[in-house]
């Protein structure tokens, strides 16, 4: 690739992130997010009165080096907090024990690490891409809306595999397109008073998978504020008019695992993620076709999880340095 060509990047999640940081003085780079706002799935959803939920990523792990000296200075800065939980792993058997003890971060608010590796970017928010159009070597983006934005010389996918596959259509058939699994996640307010032993939790269970304090966080908060995660199978069996019976489900199983009957519930909310995590996260870094110019990254490479979405960014960036 050569100097000052267009990049379309979709997506604004940590792996677009890790694009900009790597490329934005390099290339011109236009990010299109069909959210309102940037972070992907580093998301959070603030209550009035109640407190501050992440209710996609949790955590995340810097076991790169590269990662971490990234982090470096937003650590420093206090935008990434080392998260220090009183974390449990809850058996099948009901045995609760510490977790495995590994350095975990969490950012100021949830996608605040995203927001600042885009400060200064191109950003069209609240814009669906569905297509791509090509004319002669450019590309174009088409919008739910029917813009058609370009023209660019590359587009990368950030999207997670199901919906990326969509969007390049007959372009472009991936080779790599694991199914995405779902989570649904209640919100779940309790009185501050609640006495709970543990700051979050790995769970072993049909129905509960991980529930976590957002207060433990340093999340701005009024009641004690949990987030729960139901266990895959179990929210696979999602429907929108479900949500309520689902969420009364989760939060009963949670109150009688952790012995918490008592609790008075102040606040309860759900959201449902169609597409959390991929079944399998390939240990290569991205796709790039070099005939049409066209590449993916996300979270279904290096491993997955926030981690290895950042790092498929990154290296794809360095990838496209190399080629100059
Ligand atoms: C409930 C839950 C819990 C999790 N817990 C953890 C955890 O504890 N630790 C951890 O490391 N990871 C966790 N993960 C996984 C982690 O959040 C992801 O691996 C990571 O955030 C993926 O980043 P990404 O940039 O690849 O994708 P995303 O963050 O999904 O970014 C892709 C972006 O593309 C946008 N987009 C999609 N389609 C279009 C389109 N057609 N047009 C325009 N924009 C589009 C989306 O809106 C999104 O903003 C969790 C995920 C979920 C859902």
């Amino acid at each position: 690739m050569s100097h000052q060509k267009r990049i379309a990047i979709i997506g604004t999640g940590i792996a677009a992130a890790a694009i900009n940081h790597r490329l934005a003085n390099r290339y011109q780079l236009a990010f299109y997010e069909k959210a309102r706002g940037v972070g992907g799935r580093m998301s959070h959803r603030f209550v009035n009165g109640v407190g501050d939920f992440d209710h996609g990523a949790q955590f995340f792990t810097a076991r790169d080096p590269e990662f971490k000296s990234v982090l470096e200075p937003y650590l420093k800065l206090g935008l990434i907090l080392p998260w220090e939980a009183k974390l449990a792993y809850l058996k099948e058997s009901g045995e609760i024990e510490p977790a495995r003890k590994e350095a975990r971060y969490v950012a100021s608010t949830a996608n605040s690490l995203v927001k600042e590796l885009l400060q200064g970017a191109s950003i069209k928010t609240r814009t669906r891409i569905t297509s791509l159009r090509k004319d002669g070597p450019q590309w174009y983006l088409v919008s739910e809306n029917d813009e058609d934005l370009g023209p660019f010389d590359y587009v990368i996918t950030t999207a997670p595999s199901v919906q990326s596959q969509a969007i390049l259509g007959d372009h472009w058939q991936l080779s790599i397109l694991p199914p995405m699994k779902p989570c649904f996640c209640v919100m779940l307010g309790l009185s501050p008073e609640t006495n709970l032993a543990w700051q979050g939790a790995f769970v072993k269970d049909p129905i509960l998978s991980w529930f976590a304090s957002n207060n433990s966080k340093g999340r701005k908060a009024d009641e004690l504020c949990l987030t729960l995660h139901g266990a895959e199978e179990w929210s696979s069996h999602y429907e929108p008019k479900q949500a309520h019976d689902m969420e009364e489900i989760l939060v009963k199983r949670f109150l009688k695992l952790f012995q918490l009957d008592n609790a008075t519930i102040t606040h309860r909310s759900s959201h449902y993620w169609r597409y959390a995590r991929p079944a399998a996260a390939y240990e290569q870094a991205y796709l790039w076709n070099p005939d049409l110019n066209l590449a993916m990254a996300g979270d279904i490479f290096n491993g997955g999880r926030v981690e290895g979405a950042f790092l498929s960014g990154l290296q794809l960036a360095h990838g496209i340095l190399e080629s100059k």
